[in-house]
């Protein structure tokens, strides 16, 4: 995935720094354990990649100050900036403007009800609606702050000891499976997934494979996508590489490549977000059919 070298962003989506916090929090400590323990549930069942135990030793160091003082908001990027390999911070800021405009105008055009989440780049810990999280957990969204939490750092972790090629796009395709968890927050589908409930046809796998899906029908669009502003979409047509790095990457993080990656054997009664080919084909089924090719709830198979 290319960014147009001139683009501006116009989105204030993305932070970075310490804990978006505070948000939903003190519903929840009101609410009592009972509360606590259903969202945390929640959330460990929509974890973009669930590591645990696949990253074992790996200590996380207290916040530091500079963390708990909040965080600021990513301003400035440039196209050539989010095109840089180094820059992730810019590229999630470019890859967020693109899916802001591109799910503004889909939800727009299916009259529904839609505000941007806000994507929080963190380093190693940090403190959300759902809980303390550290980086061992992957990309996750918190439902109660609509928001997205992503450590810059697992995209290394994924090439380095996941084994995944790597590239622009596949790190774009990360943000827009989270991003893809916030529209079914928003449709109501997120509430169709039951605790517990796992395997390759259940409806925690669904819930991710329809994740997948809305990030390639996102992919397919972006260099259609403009803003409403009327400016030129911020991001240049696809090409074949690219997208199979996206495939490569969700190759990557299919639930029976982690098991083996693990040291244990496959096991699909215990899977939660999906097969190796799973994952790729519904993010090519959104790649070639768009939105509409996202129901997974009804598919007879996923
Ligand atoms: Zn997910």
């Amino acid at each position: 995935m290319t960014f147009r070298g001139d683009a501006n962003f116009d989105t204030s989506a993305v932070s970075k720094g310490g804990g978006g916090g505070g948000i939903g929090g003190g519903t929840i400590a009101v609410g009592g354990g009972g509360i606590i323990t259903v969202i945390l549930v929640i959330v460990s069942m929509i974890f973009g990649v669930d590591l645990t135990g696949l990253a074992p030793g790996d200590p996380i160091q207290p916040q530091s100050q500079e963390q708990s003082q909040g965080s600021e908001e990513v301003t400035g990027c440039t196209g050539a900036d989010a095109n840089d390999p180094a820059n992730v911070t810019c590229r999630m800021e470019g890859g967020a403007d693109s899916m802001s405009a591109f799910w503004t105008a889909t939800m727009q055009s299916n009259e529904l009800e839609y505000a941007d989440p806000t994507v929080q780049l963190f380093d190693r810990q940090v403190s959300t609606g759902c809980g303390d999280a550290t980086s061992a957990v992957g990309p996750f969204y918190c439902p109660p702050d609509q928001r997205i939490y992503l450590d810059e750092t697992f995209f290394a972790q994924m090439r380095d000891q996941f084994g995944a090629q790597g590239g622009n796009l596949a790190e774009m395709y990360v943000l827009a499976h989270e991003w893809g968890h916030h529209i079914q927050n928003v449709t109501g589908q997120l509430g169709r997934v039951q605790q517990g409930d796992t395997g390759p046809q259940s409806s925690a796998v669904r819930s991710e494979l329809q994740a997948d899906c809305y990030a390639g029908a996102w992919i397919a669009a972006a260099p259609q996508t403009a803003d409403d502003d009327g400016s030129a979409p911020v991001i240049e047509a696809v090409t074949e590489e690219q997208m199979q790095q996206a495939l490569d990457a969700a190759r990557t993080i299919g639930d029976d490549r982690l098991q083996q990656m693990g040291g244990g054997g496959v096991n699909p009664d215990g899977w939660t977000h999906g097969s190796s080919e799973q994952r790729q084909t519904w993010l090519s089924n959104g790649f070639n059919g768009g939105v509409g090719a996202c129901d997974t709830w009804n598919a007879p198979q996923v």
